[in-house]
């Protein structure tokens, strides 16, 4: 449907859906990387901490006080770090910053689709830039596509495929001098960051989460890290008092907490062996090996696992017309129940 006030560029978005909404208990939720258990020790910080919030008052404008928090946390300064309602937030903050009426921005695919449709809400141009084969970074066509375009967005480990990029790979791209977003959204199950990147150049910007392994989906916390001068001129743009003041709290919780997120990084990189080897098994599919919290893996037939996964309770993330599906690691007993599921549906003994 399209109303009479449509600017045009709407015609070619559709509003972002993370499938159909499911509730726990329901439904195995492994669809959306979300981390399988609840961060209790913030829950509990944050119930004690409730009553004397002053919520009648408006936050703290900047963020000032959360973002030194982050910033002593990874080691920079607090003017290196914008906070935003989710990284998704600091997305659209970008675009809005940088992205002028018809630049080109590089995105090597497939990847999260927010980056390309927020690339055309500001009126900008999305390069699609396919992965190799092997879903690894085509870094030489990102090198010589850069020279006409205006920046370009890294997802490492890229979701879907899970595959890391190498620092050296991400070096190459920033020598040309493009914007650079490397988004780490799953960097903390792979072990690596590229943070250290930004002692060496000004023209990346890192963006992080506390959705994947702090546990805090629903919080909505993201942030990014970047030089003093695009920090500021994203502060220009980004919405006042664009964080509330709980999930404000929340981040402050979440690092002092941090033991919950190591553990639950172990525990799902435990799980991430499991299943991966387990799939590895089944010779209908073929999964790609993931340093992230979920598993792509290639079928001949995904519609189908995915409709009587569905049916039998599992939902996993379908991509129309992909020859691949998606599954989250989640507990221990849900990556058995997907699959003995998978097993069956695939008549495999
Ligand atoms: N980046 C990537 C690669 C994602 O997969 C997601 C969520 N699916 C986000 C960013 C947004 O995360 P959030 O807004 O919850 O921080």
């Amino acid at each position: 449907m399209k109303s009479k006030f449509d600017r045009d560029l709407l015609d070619n978005l559709e509003p972002y859906s993370s499938e159909v909404s499911v509730s726990d208990g329901i439904i195995t939720r492994l669809h959306a990387n979300e981390l399988p258990w609840k961060n209790e020790a913030v829950v509990w910080a944050l119930h004690d901490n409730l009553l004397s919030m002053p919520l009648n008052r408006y936050p703290e404008v900047s963020n000032s006080d959360k973002r030194k928090k982050i910033a002593e946390y990874i080691g920079f300064e607090k003017e290196n770090v914008l906070v935003g309602n989710g990284s998704d937030e600091i997305i659209d903050t970008i675009g809005k910053a940088f992205i002028s009426s018809l630049d080109k921005v590089l995105i090597p695919s497939p990847t999260f689709s927010l980056y390309s449709s927020i690339a055309r809400v500001y009126s900008g141009i999305p390069i699609i830039l396919p992965l190799n084969n092997d879903y690894t970074l085509p870094v030489e066509k990102i090198i010589s596509e850069a020279k006409s375009a205006k920046m370009t967005v890294i997802c490492s480990p890229n979701n879907p495929t899970g595959v890391s990029y190498p620092d050296e790979e991400i070096e190459a791209i920033l020598d040309t001098g493009i914007l650079v977003i490397l988004d780490e959204a799953y960097a903390e199950f792979s072990g690596h960051s590229g943070l250290s990147l930004l002692n060496h150049y000004d023209n990346l910007i890192v963006m992080k989460t506390f959705s994947k392994a702090f546990g805090l989906a629903g919080f909505r916390t993201g942030y990014c890290v970047a030089s003093e001068t695009l920090i500021e001129s994203m502060s220009k743009v980004i919405l006042p008092y664009n964080l509330n003041l709980i999930s404000m709290k929340v981040v402050e919780m979440a690092i002092q907490h941090e033991d919950f997120m190591k553990d639950a990084v172990k525990k799902i990189i435990e799980n991430r062996k499991y299943l991966f080897g387990a799939m590895q098994e089944i010779k209908w599919i073929s999964p790609i090996q993931s340093s992230a919290n979920f598993i792509l893996f290639e079928a001949e037939n995904p519609k189908l696992i995915y409709e009587e996964l569905l049916k039998k309770g599992i939902m996993i993330r379908y991509f129309e017309g992909k020859n691949y599906l998606r599954v989250s690691v989640g507990t221990y007993e849900e990556c058995v129940k997907f699959i003995s599921n998978l097993r069956e549906i695939l008549n495999v003994c």
